[in-house]
């Protein structure tokens, strides 16, 4: 489990632009989608061998009367998820009493709280510190996030007491078989479809030991072939759905995603889409994991609800039809077999491997069909193509003038490359390199 990092402090005070700065390793990674607005933002990094993740709340704002309205429901939730507290307050505006009643609040928690004095660029330090020992949370660390100053530092600090794990792949824990990970919102149906995706006799060893927050392995069989679900949601742990299941938590399904080769994302056909589910997806499609759409609950659906919901996943997931998408009833069964394909091959795309020869010519029958566009009088050439990954799998593209290759045309080689190559199931990355 990655440590996690909350961001917290009243609005303008720098947040964002430090969880920027945080995350910006994985900036070409993010994926940017309009519409998507979020409270809450999730974002992981990596320091010094140290994978991290970073959550960035909202803000809360002073002008709220009393602690309770002040720290807003949402920057609650992230400091309880969080294992390390930044809480941020602005060294040109000096010491407010709304930093005052936020560290009220910080002081209660049990958190390992650092107190970081932002925007000390051009300030003379040792000034700008001395009123914030009083907020009583111990020592101020002048950073400039705008400029990236004292941030490593400090976050390398920050993360002293963690162990270096440096990757966002699953964890080799040396069972074999592809690795699934039920995700979803509440009440969607995970427990039921984990039930039914094991079938009771198959579960070969069930470690109950499992500590709050790390990924639970079931391994089983499924004709003859090996899989492990990973259990970091507590689905498995309720012993039938009429129990209370665990708090809702984005941590641990960002570690489910992290910890499975292919992600199953639950949807509830009887609640239709809802923002938390495109939250979700944006996550997986962000980490870059394979996935496959389980649409539940469809069993006994009046046609024209089928139909409104299959539209508005028509409309609403077009960024995610790289996944195969299922209608099932976890409840009765059906359908559920049926996600196994989908999985394998999800799974096999992910990590697939291409000769240079064949993306090239891909690439040369591509631009042959339709040219690039020119640019400034000459024509954007595009002369090679090799792998630069697996899972998900990365295509490097060199040529000329590559910069100012258009959306649209990096999109028809997007398409174009899925579809020679059959790829399903897994997001691909185009890198587009220019030559001297
Ligand atoms: P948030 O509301 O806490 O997320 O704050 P933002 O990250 O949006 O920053 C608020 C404003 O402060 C923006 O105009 C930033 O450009 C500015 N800012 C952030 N960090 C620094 C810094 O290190 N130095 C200076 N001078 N300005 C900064
Ligand atoms: P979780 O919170 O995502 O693990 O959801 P559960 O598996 O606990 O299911 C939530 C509720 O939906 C329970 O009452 C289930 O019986 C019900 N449910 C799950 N799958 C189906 C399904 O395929 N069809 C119908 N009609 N109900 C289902």
């Amino acid at each position: 489990m990655n440590p996690v990092i909350a961001l917290v402090g009243r609005p303008n005070v720098g947040k964002s632009t430090l969880f920027n700065r945080l995350t910006r390793s994985r900036d070409a990674l993010v994926a940017d989608f309009p519409g998507l607005t979020r409270d809450r933002k999730y974002g992981n990094g990596v320091l010094g061998g140290k994978a991290y993740t970073v959550i960035d709340t909202g803000g809360i704002s002073g002008d709220e009367d009393g602690i309770d309205a002040a720290m807003a429901e949402q920057s609650l939730q992230a400091i309880d998820e969080a294992d390390i507290v930044l809480f941020l307050v602005d060294g040109r505006a000096g010491l407010t009493v709304a930093d005052e009643a936020i560290a009220n609040h910080l002081r209660i928690n049990q958190k390992k709280t650092w107190l970081v004095v932002n925007k000390t660029d051009g300030l003379e330090e040792h000034t700008a510190m001395a009123d914030f020992w009083q907020l009583g949370i111990g020592e101020p660390r002048p950073i400039a996030a705008a400029h990236g100053r004292n941030v490593t530092g400090l976050i390398e600090e920050v993360l002293t007491p963690f162990p270096a794990r440096d990757e966002d792949l699953p964890a080799d824990t040396g069972t074999k078989g592809i690795r699934i990970g039920v995700i979803g919102r509440p009440n969607v149906g995970k427990s039921t479809l984990v039930n039914r995706l094991l079938g009771e006799e198959r579960v070969v060893v069930y470690d109950e030991a499992g500590t709050t927050r790390d990924a639970i392995e079931i391994p089983y069989e499924r004709r003859g072939e090996p899989y492990v679900l990973v259990d970091t949601a507590g689905v498995r742990r309720r012993k039938n759905v009429r129990e209370v299941a665990e708090k809702f938590s984005i941590i641990k399904t960002l570690e489910a995603i992290k910890e499975c080769h292919v992600a199953v994302m639950v949807l509830d056909a009887r609640s239709g889409l809802v923002e938390q589910d495109l939250h979700l997806l944006d996550y997986v499609l962000t980490s870059g994991r394979a996935l496959v759409l389980a649409v539940n609950k469809w069993d006994g659906l009046e046609s024209e609800a089928k139909d409104k919901m299959r539209a508005e996943i028509k409309r609403r997931l077009g960024f995610a039809d790289y996944a195969d998408l299922h209608f099932i009833s976890a409840l009765h069964g059906t359908g559920v077999g049926d996600l196994y394909p989908s999985i394998e091959r999800a799974f096999a795309s992910a990590h697939s491997h291409w000769s240079t020869n064949r993306l090239t010519n891909i690439l040369r029958d591509a631009t042959e069909q339709h040219q690039p566009p020119m640019i400034h009088g000459r024509r954007i050439k595009l002369r090679m193509a090799h792998q630069g990954g697996t899972n998900p799998p990365i295509i490097v593209v060199h040529g000329n003038q590559t910069g100012s290759l258009p959306e649209a045309y990096k999109r028809y080689l997007t398409n174009t490359f899925r579809k020679v190559l059959k790829v399903r199931g897994t997001p691909m990355r185009f890198e587009f390199r220019s030559g001297k």
